[in-house]
């Protein structure tokens, strides 16, 4: 079969390797369909990311049908069409005991720091499939885990109907997150200083976009709001992100941070103190995938659009290439193996 192997930064082979067997009883082999291509996958490619380990198969986003199950399988059956769970938790340590196996103290996440699914086939646990339905199609598929993310994010901010919910960036992250929060009644604001991505966000149905570039955001998020957002979401991520943030966020508010930024934020710890901000954490994803499948099978996400590109698995190389040209027609990459 054909494997994608990531040797090290900027060193991507396709190879040809045995297809794996299924070890475990409770293992399931997984003959992949489709892949999306996520920013955290170039930054591995790119030797950027923090967590990623060498020679990796990346792949993350992934979608396929159920080939072989071990004996012992009960969860799923030959030709399901499933996802595959993207983390690996240990059961043992304390958020895993505490029902969030997303920041397990051992997570292994696939695809950055176990294989993920650039190949042809895969083996994992049966526990990490979840099933998807007949009609809906791989490359659609893709975008479950990259929607499960905003997901997660809504629900560590507890987003009700009540809510002025503020998004710093319009990328694919802050894009996924307004179609996520909508589905929870929040009013929405989103800033970035790309008028295109503000166009974008407007055609999701968000009134108030703010170009911060132009325009005075502590100004006009006064004026829309009285007392500020409150809750605030950084789908940008940039040292000053979350010092802006604690300023713009109202009292009692709460503020989601989703970056994997190294470099260090210069927050006031006064401004937390004093307004009591709650300053929350979200990685992955902890038990969204069943609510994220019935979003989009039951339409409450639109689909049509997410993804601009489906390329050949077998040329993912160029795929990758194209990525690095910098061709801003790409919003995101399935790629296909079929
Ligand atoms: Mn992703």
């Amino acid at each position: 079969m054909k494997q994608l192997l990531t040797e090290k930064p900027k060193v991507l082979k396709m190879l040809e390797v045995d297809v794996p067997r299924i070890k475990k009883s409770t293992d399931v082999l997984v003959q992949m369909k489709a892949a999306g291509i996520c920013g955290s996958d170039v930054h591995i490619y790119h030797g950027t990311s923090p967590v990623a380990t060498y020679p990796r198969v990346m792949g993350h986003e992934i979608v396929g049908v159920i080939a072989e199950i071990g004996k012992d399988v009960t969860k799923v059956q030959i030709g399901d069409h499933v996802i595959v769970d993207q983390i690996v938790s240990c059961g043992e340590c304390y958020p895993c005991k505490i029902g969030r196996p997303n920041i397990c103290c051992n997570l292994k996440v696939r695809g950055v720091h176990i294989d993920g699914g650039y190949q042809e086939y895969l083996v994992a646990g049966e526990e990490a499939m979840h099933i998807l339905p007949p009609q809906l199609a791989f490359t659609d598929a893709v975008m479950i885990e990259p929607m499960s993310i905003a997901f997660q994010s809504c629900a560590r901010a507890g987003i009700t109907q009540e809510d002025t919910l503020f998004i710093l960036g319009a990328g694919a992250l802050g894009k996924s997150l307004i179609k996520a929060a909508r589905l929870r009644g929040a009013r929405i604001i989103v800033s970035d200083v790309v008028d295109e991505r503000l166009a974008e966000a407007k055609d999701l149905g968000v009134s108030v976009v703010i170009n911060s570039k132009k325009e005075d955001l502590a100004a006009k998020l006064k004026e829309y709001t009285t007392w500020g957002p409150t809750v605030s979401i950084d789908a940008a991520g940039f040292p000053g992100s979350l010092p802006l943030l604690t300023d713009l966020t109202c009292n009692a508010g709460r503020i989601i941070t989703m970056a994997f930024l190294d470099e260090p934020s210069p927050v006031q710890q006064f401004k937390i103190t004093a307004k009591e901000l709650d300053i929350r954490g979200s990685r992955l994803q902890n038990n969204k995938f069943t609510e994220v499948i019935a979003a989009y099978t039951q339409g409450k996400i639109p689909i049509e659009g997410a993804v601009s590109h489906v390329i050949p698995f077998a040329e993912a190389i160029h795929a990758f290439n194209r990525i690095d040209s910098g061709d801003t027609s790409i919003k995101k990459i399935a790629l296909s193996f079929e």
